[in-house]
């Protein structure tokens, strides 16, 4: 069982940008090719922005295309939550910390093998420690 981190927005604004505070807490989207780390191909691990939690590994990062970072799979399925998220007249299924209810992005059934799977992920979302 994951230990959970909960504040509140004042908190969270404190301690984020405006544009990590709207992308994390607030559901936003950065615009493609824009963030940090979509071209990013250092060895290392991507952290969430907020709490610390270890997310994704830079060997399941690949070149999607899209101009977000994107991944193949999580670190562990501990360490992301997913739900549906029907906003937008889209189905699609939210990715989040499951540390502290970040929003980092959406999971899509359009991604590489072995896993099949595109997580694409807001680099405001991420942290990235280098090796
Ligand atoms: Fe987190």
């Amino acid at each position: 069982m994951t230990e959970k981190i909960s504040k509140n927005d004042t908190e969270w604004q404190q301690q984020l940008s405006p544009d990590q505070f709207r992308i994390c807490r607030k559901n936003g989207t950065e615009p493609a090719f824009s963030g940090n780390y979509w071209n990013t191909k250092e060895t290392g691990t991507y952290q969430c922005v907020c709490c610390g939690n270890e997310l994704f590994d830079s060997n399941s990062k690949f070149d999607s295309g899209t101009g977000w970072p994107s991944f193949y799979q999580a670190i562990n399925s501990e360490q992301v939550a997913t739900k549906k998220d029907s906003s937008l007249f889209m189905q699609r299924t939210e990715v989040l910390c499951n540390k502290c209810d970040s929003h980092l992005g959406h999971v899509f059934p359009d991604g590489p093998q072995p896993t099949g799977l595109r997580f694409c992920i807001n680099s405001a979302s991420l942290e990235f420690k280098k090796k």
